[in-house]
């Protein structure tokens, strides 16, 4: 165990999940409603739930981007953790999937601080550089397509404060992040933004192995 991390084995997420806070009941039901979904695997788990909520609040943050909201954890658990007068900009291209979400930003009390934008992602984010809104936010969440991956980072770092931090999920991709002569698209992009994010100067970056990987970058 020199260089690697525990193991993290079923009995012991069982046991995080014994000591982490309780999930509103919402947010229970959203997790097993999504979990009849064929896409089920693009939802977070709890326990990034809890750390992107612990990560908000850390920064103090008040605006908030998500790239990709599918049907709604992490939102909630973004959109919770900003204060009231907080604003998360939620972007996605799938009425379908937002249609839950929506349905449990309503629940959860949350409507009014979460701005959906149904239209690619790249498009909303050119739209609020356009809007003078660079270095405007705190804090940002990607975790849609893997090809766009570097367009949504480098927008989203242009769109916030010093200080502010990226979130980008799925950055092990399963363990096929290994995969080096791999030519799937998704992959290929993966293994070049974490290349790209590591050696980038206008960040200090940590790839962390919780969930599917997630790697902060924080803008210096
Ligand atoms: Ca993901």
């Amino acid at each position: 165990m020199s260089h690697a991390d525990l193991p993290l084995t079923d009995a012991l997420v069982d046991y995080i999940r014994t000591v982490s806070p309780e999930e509103p009941d919402y947010l229970r039901r959203l997790r097993e409603e999504t979990a009849l979904h064929p896409r089920a695997r693009m939802q977070i788990t709890p326990e990034q739930g809890h750390f992107l909520g612990l990560l908000v609040r850390m920064l103090g943050a008040t605006r908030a981007i998500e790239v990709g909201v599918f049907t709604g954890y992490s939102s909630i658990a973004v959109a919770r953790a900003l204060p009231a007068k907080g604003l998360l900009i939620a972007c996605d291209v799938s009425e379908e999937f937002t249609r839950i979400a929506r349905r449990y930003w309503q629940e959860a009390g949350l409507s009014a601080k979460i701005d959906l934008r149904l239209a690619p992602a790249m498009e909303t984010l050119r739209g609020l550089l356009d809007a003078h809104q660079a270095g405007h936010f705190d804090f940002a969440f990607i975790d849609a397509d893997k090809t766009n991956y570097l367009g949504y980072y480098e927008h989203c770092l242009e769109l916030l404060r010093p200080g502010g931090l990226i979130a980008i999920d799925n950055t092990l991709w399963s363990g096929r992040i290994l995969e080096e002569h791999s030519d799937d698209p998704d992959t290929v992009a993966l293994r070049e933004v974490n290349r790209f994010v590591a050696q980038d100067e206008r960040v200090w970056s940590c790839l962390l192995p919780i969930g599917d990987g997630l790697t902060l970058a924080l803008k210096r």
